[in-house]
């Protein structure tokens, strides 16, 4: 069986067929720097990379784009709200281009944790903005714009289409729209493909553009960067669901309406990571970062771990407990590996017997059945326990998976716990009973400790070896 994806476009299992053979084209949404990535963004970057790994596992060569949003776009997908960049500059007193910077470098710094296969190309809206400005001239050229207001709009009447990816209903698109803010809009679901009137003062990022200095509508950077790196027709493009509605909808119109022909052929889309019933948003405040789960003494991988436990088309539902029990199976998992590399020598792959071969073909079925990997973790717990494959070829099997399962398992763990020396009793007590008191999940005990250690003079650092305390 061959590689079958659900595409959103069609709502199908389908199976995948490159456009050209052994090649995969891949774009990926990238995050808007303005702010950490919370987990759930970072579930879908996880979800992205077991694609990527499976993609090239099965013998493909992926070329992988993603765009980072440093240009600032509003707190809502549709054309409202306040600027997010300019906004967290205010707040942290900073331009917008150190506050771009400083969370760019963060999120390749929680990528780089969580193993993820850095994106072949990376590139940024605000190098960009040539490429945007051609499209929109493309599209005013083809006849899909208006001006209004000082802005230029893309008309979703003149594009057919529009609305394909979302299943929109065409014929009650007006009636049934949401609450419109812009009366410039000649029908609700136009969008700005480029803002020369803001509605903030002194906008801190404008280029200049045929229609006035301003800045492009955020759906645009996708379509101009893709295109560029991928080319005008390429083959999977993927996001959260909350990309679905508006954001992919209205990047498939400008693309399409551009070229005049069919975009991107795949269409993947990762369910949310909820906490509490709810979504974990930035907007909402409920969430977490990854440095926050490392401060309560997880490894990175842990969380990895814990996302592969459950299919990227399922909500994952967020818990300690359920982190605890990731950490576990990760920990018991490696040390297996690690086992198994210290008392014997790695089977090769041309003399595996019939029964490590069948391993290898489930493995496959599995990540290639729409990416199953909570069954293909549930294959390595098998042949864990497997007394007919001799410990080489688990061995071999065990790491030739985990270049899918991307867990760093042939990567020994490191100590558990590490304090510096010189540390007077009464903080070292404080470290013992904060490690207690997490042990317990009593949090707010936890941080009262660690308030008390630096009132003393001393600090602590969670980090995947263990809590090191260090004089401050
Ligand atoms: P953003 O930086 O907001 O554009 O989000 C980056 C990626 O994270 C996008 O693909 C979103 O669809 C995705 N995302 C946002 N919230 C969640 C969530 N709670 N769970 C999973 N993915 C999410
Ligand atoms: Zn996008």
């Amino acid at each position: 069986m061959g590689l079958r994806l659900f595409n959103t476009m069609g709502r199908s299992v389908q199976d995948f067929i490159p456009i050209n053979e052994g090649k995969v084209g891949f774009y990926g949404c990238g995050p808007t720097v303005y702010n950490y990535a919370h987990i759930g963004n970072l579930k879908t970057y996880i979800f992205e990379d077991f694609l990527k790994r499976t993609l090239t596992y099965l013998g493909y060569k992926v070329k992988h784009v993603m765009n980072i949003t440093d240009v600032g776009h509003l707190t809502d997908d549709a054309d409202d709200g306040e600027d997010k960049m300019a906004k967290s500059a205010r707040e942290k007193g900073q331009s917008v281009y150190e506050i771009a910077d400083f969370y760019t470098k963060a999120f390749f710094n929680d990528i780089d944790r969580l193993n993820i296969i850095r994106p072949t190309i990376s590139c940024k809206a605000t190098e960009h903005i040539a490429d945007m400005i051609a499209l929109v001239k493309t599209l005013e050229e083809r006849g899909y714009t208006y001006e209004a207001g000082g802005n230029i709009y893309f008309s979703i009447d003149k594009f057919p289409d529009y609305g394909k990816l979302a299943l929109l209903d065409r014929q009650n698109l007006q009636a049934g729209a949401r609450i419109e803010v812009d009366g410039n809009k000649r029908n609700p679901y136009d969008f700005v493909l480029w803002f020369t009137k803001s509605k903030f003062e002194n906008h801190a990022m404008i280029w200049d553009s045929p229609w006035g200095k301003g800045y492009p509508g955020w759906h645009l950077e996708c379509s101009a960067m893709s295109m560029k790196y991928l080319g005008r027709h390429f083959d999977i493009h993927c996001g959260g669901i909350d990309h679905i509605n508006i954001h992919h909808t209205n990047e498939i119109a400008q693309s399409e309406a551009a070229t005049g022909e069919k975009w991107v052929n795949y269409w993947l889309h990762g369910e949310f990571l909820v906490m509490n019933k709810a979504k974990m948003a930035k907007s909402a405040g409920n969430f977490l970062t990854l440095d926050t789960l490392v401060e309560k003494g997880y490894d990175p991988l842990d969380y990895r771990y814990f996302c592969l436990g459950g299919h990227y088309r399922s909500q994952l539902n967020f818990s300690f407990e359920s982190m605890d029990s990731a950490k576990k199976a990760r920990t018991n998992l490696k040390s297996k590996v690690q086992e198994l590399m210290s008392k014997t020598k790695c089977a090769d792959r041309n003399s595996l017997s019939d029964a490590a071969k069948q391993y290898i073909a489930s493995f496959t079925a599995d990540i290639s059945d729409d990416l199953n990997s909570p069954r293909a973790l549930a294959e390595v717990w098998t042949l864990l326990k497997d007394n007919g494959i001799s410990d080489s070829e688990k061995l071999y099997l065990l790491l030739d998976f985990d270049k899918v399962l991307g867990l760093r398992l042939d990567v020994p763990e490191k100590p558990a716990e590490t304090v510096a020396e010189d540390i007077p009793a009464e903080v070292l007590e404080l470290v013992e009973s904060r490690k207690a008191a997490r042990k317990n999940k009593d949090f707010a005990e936890a941080d009262r400790c660690r308030d008390r250690i630096k009132e003393l003079g001393y600090d602590i650092k969670d980090t995947p070896q263990g809590t090191i305390c260090k004089k401050l």
